[in-house]
């Protein structure tokens, strides 16, 4: 039996890597690991404060490269699937840690950025860091050395390669939620678009998302068990 689909796209969110020890972020209080979103990620946060901000950036990009954190078997049936499925998959994240890569994915669009890199606040250009950023880290890429930042896009900030995102979900015959709360736009608007485009679409989630009833097909359950058995639905017709 042949696979019905050639071009499938997975948007995931944090409820992928929670299980992999990373807290998501909680929209109904509006706190991240006990921090105030407005505080830690918006740029007048970041002008506010650089030195609070910067810290909770060290502190997650410092828990993210901790033994313990790990891919979970969700992130790992994402990157069998890449390597056996005879079609195309793309992975968008809404997630800044580096779990997908990890468990064996290649083409991960990391819209929100990426924890492990660094931007220069004047030209933007990015660079793998794994280190702490503190006030007066400055880039290499610029005539006068500018300011370091963390590669994350904040509330107010757009969202990155939104092109190639836009050209996927055209393309795309299945396209998949996993573990997003359906509260953060641009992303929560993916599966209308990927609706009107024809693709089928499906939610995979602990509970109901705000976006809920723009799906056809919902699986509730922890990711590590409703991913796998997924992955396994799409091989077995491969
Ligand atoms: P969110 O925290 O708003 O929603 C998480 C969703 O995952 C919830 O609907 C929850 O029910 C579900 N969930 C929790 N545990 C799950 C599990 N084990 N299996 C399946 N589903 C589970 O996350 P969001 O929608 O991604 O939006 C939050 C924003 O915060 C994003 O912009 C993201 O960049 C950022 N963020 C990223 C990380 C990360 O990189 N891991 C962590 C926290 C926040």
């Amino acid at each position: 039996m042949t696979s019905p689909y050639t071009n499938i796209v997975i948007l995931t969110g944090a409820g992928i890597s929670a299980e992999s020890g990373i807290q998501t972020f909680r929209a109904v209080d509006g706190l991240w690991e006990n921090c105030r979103v407005e505080d830690v990620a918006t740029p007048e946060g970041f002008a506010a404060d650089p030195d609070f901000v910067q810290d909770f950036y060290n502190q997650r990009r410092s828990k993210l490269q901790e033994i313990t954190i790990q891919p979970n078997a969700a992130h790992l049936a994402l990157g069998e699937l890449e390597a056996r499925f005879s079609g195309s998959l793309t992975i968008i994240t809404q997630n800044i840690d580096d779990l997908h890569e990890r468990g064996g994915n290649t083409n991960v669009i990391h819209m929100h950025g990426e924890l492990l890199k660094a931007r220069c606040s004047a030209s933007e250009e990015v660079v793998e860091h794994k280190g702490d950023i503190v006030t007066g880290d400055l880039c290499s890429c610029c005539k006068t050395p500018a300011q370091l930042r963390p590669h994350i896009v904040w509330f107010g900030e757009t969202p990155l390669k939104m092109d190639v995102i836009e050209l996927a979900i055209e393309k795309a015959d299945l396209f998949v939620a996993i573990g997003t709360s359906g509260n953060v736009y641009p992303a929560a608007g993916f599966v209308q678009a990927a609706k009107m485009y024809g693709a089928h679409t499906l939610e995979i989630n602990l509970e109901p998302s705000a976006a809920e009833n723009q799906f056809e097909e919902k699986r509730y359950g922890k990711a590590s068990v409703e991913v796998p058995a997924l992955v396994v639905e799409l091989l077995a017709s491969e």
